[in-house]
């Protein structure tokens, strides 16, 4: 007897093989059969005509570390489709951590996460239930979840956990580097599907410090990385910074013969083509059987900005005095002509225009029908130029409209040679951070609609291989990612010609009444983990306070 049927759907397996119309049967959490027609009686039957079925979708660059603690159902990844989440991503683990060290390790979070502390203080609770790594996985599982979980442990919560309130400003001697690698190893052992850390210059923690993991030296990260070796599984996930990049990730993939991701390469970072160079490398040592993997995402990377401190106009030199006036002169330069005129001349020679026409207002104040529209939607219904739009805002808010425009990752032609490349795999989604700022969750609906349907850089299977049999097989997750006889019952049943990832809208949903953005999947039909169905037709059907399907995955074994 099976507990489910999914008939006549296009199965999508996640090897890359093309699509095959079949039918599948689930039984005790796993896939029991796959086959042209079943005949086996089952408890329910969902007809699947017309739609595409697929593993679901593995996010290995998420921060739900903390959210998990208060939200069982780790909205919104499940949305898109997502049934296994990886945290600890950065180096942003919540676990180990002392509780003297707690509203450190919160404060150096609230910035990365975008999330007031006290969100984050009133959604983990007064009892932390954990201290150790392996207490935090326990906690986890006995809280229950929706989707899988997987973590990394982090970097920075370990240095916080052996050097204290120096762990942002210090080396670490080799006494305190040998007792962070023996977290690093026990950590393994309980389960962490590798070890994270950053150098990433953004990543500011309390008080404007770096992050701990940022005032590490090279050796230090080798060695905690070693540990990686020694443990026999799990990948290191590294957010490059100075000091830490491809010859540092070479070797680390060569000392341990563990694979190496790290976050991100986009489009424009290094330059036009900078990306291409570093695609090569890496499919060189690949050949080699080295693995350094960069992350690729298909979003743009954004940023929010006010007309009283123009981040992404930092740079141009026609913007110069007017950086240098007071509020006072930036409002009469945004109200004169000259300023106006040279910036349309130069958004409509270059790819500045492209950037300035799909930048979205963010909010403005009195005006808010205009949240989320694009300047380029705006100067058409105004027959004005998208810089009359974004000046006319700012002067009418008194510089206070918030605007974000994709400073990274905007060159679809550069993305496009990204997402296809067989040395990067898919990653910075980011979910469940930035919470307030951005919201990439939707990475797979967006891949799927925009990049295969819609621009057709990538094949239907190709795409959700990409989102499922490759991620699985990175972490070691070696029963998912793929529609087989005997593998975990996790699927996602989408349709093809709708599926997609709606504009971004702000909710205020999180503890202590915090907003944040989120994003609406359009087209996913039904998201089953472990055999249960956990949403359908865009709404969730599991009680959030009853017994809920996800399992905490273990990296070495699968739990
Ligand atoms: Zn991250």
């Amino acid at each position: 007897m099976l507990d489910l049927v999914i008939r006549g759907a296009t199965v999508v397996d996640g090897t890359g093989a093309p699509p095959q119309r079949a039918d599948v049967g689930l039984a005790a959490g796993r896939i029991a059969v796959v086959g042209p027609s079943i005949a086996d009686a089952a408890r329910r039957a969902i007809d699947a005509g017309g739609l595409a079925l697929a593993p679901g979708f593995i996010d290995l660059h998420t921060h739900y570390d903390a959210q998990v603690l208060w939200d069982r159902l780790l909205s919104i990844s499940p949305w898109h489709g997502v049934t296994t989440v990886v945290m600890g991503n950065c180096g942003f683990s919540l676990a180990p951590t002392r509780p003297a060290h707690r509203d450190l390790l919160l404060r150096t979070l609230e910035n990365v996460e975008g999330m007031s502390l006290d969100a984050l203080r009133a959604g983990i609770g007064e009892d932390w239930a954990f201290e150790t790594f392996p207490d935090y996985l326990d906690a986890v599982e006995r809280r229950g979840v929706a989707a899988n979980v997987g973590a990394f442990v982090g970097h920075t919560a370990i240095r916080t956990y052996v050097l204290g309130d120096e762990a942002t400003e210090r080396e670490a001697t080799p006494e305190e580097i040998a007792r962070m690698r023996a977290v690093v190893r026990e950590s393994l052992a309980a389960g962490a599907l590798g070890f994270a850390t950053s150098k990433a210059p953004t990543h500011v923690g309390a008080a404007g410090r770096p992050v701990p993991s940022r005032a590490a030296t090279p050796a230090e990260i080798e060695t905690l990385a070693g540990a990686l070796g020694e443990a026999g599984h799990g990948v290191l996930q590294a957010t490059l910074g100075p000091g830490l990049f491809l010859d540092e990730f070479e070797r680390i993939a060569r000392a341990t013969g563990r694979p190496v991701t790290f976050t991100a390469l986009l489009a424009g970072m290094l330059g036009p083509e900078g990306h291409r160079g570093v695609l090569e490398r890496c499919a060189k040592l690949r050949a080699d059987g080295v693995r350094v993997h960069p992350q690729v995402t298909p979003r743009p990377l954004q940023v929010e900005f006010q007309m009283g401190s123009p981040l992404p106009f930092l740079a141009l030199p026609f913007f110069a005095s007017y950086l240098a006036a007071d509020a006072a002169g930036k409002r009469a330069i945004l109200a004169g002509p000259e300023l106006r005129a040279e910036l349309r001349a130069q958004a409509d020679r270059g790819r500045l225009g492209e950037g300035l026409r799909s930048t979205r207002v963010v909010e403005c104040p009195g005006e808010p029908a205009l949240a989320e529209q694009t300047l380029g939607a705006l100067a058409d219904a105004r027959g004005v130029h998208p810089a009359d739009v974004l000046f006319d805002l700012s002067l009418a808010s008194d510089l206070s409209a918030r605007f974000r425009i994709g400073v990274f990752n905007t060159d679809e032609r550069a993305v496009a040679e990204l997402l296809t490349h067989p040395a990067s795999v898919l990653g910075l989604s980011d979910a469940g951070a930035h919470a307030s700022q951005l919201c990439d969750a939707g990475l797979p609906t967006d891949l799927l609609g925009r990049w295969v349907r819609e621009k057709g850089v990538l094949p239907l299977e190709e795409a959700v291989r990409r989102l499922t049999s490759e991620p699985s097989e990175l972490l070691g997750l070696r029963d998912r990612g793929r529609i087989a006889p005997g593998l975990a019952a996790d699927l996602v049943l989408f349709d093809p010609a709708t599926v997609g990832c709606a504009p971004l809208r702000r909710v205020h949903d999180f503890p202590a009444g915090a907003d944040r953005l989120v994003a609406d999947a359009l087209g996913v039909e039904a998201v089953i983990v472990n055999g249960v169905p956990i949403r359908e037709a865009g709404r969730d059907v599991v009680d959030p306070a009853g017994p809920l399907p996800g399992r905490v995955l273990r990296g070495g074994r699968e739990g």
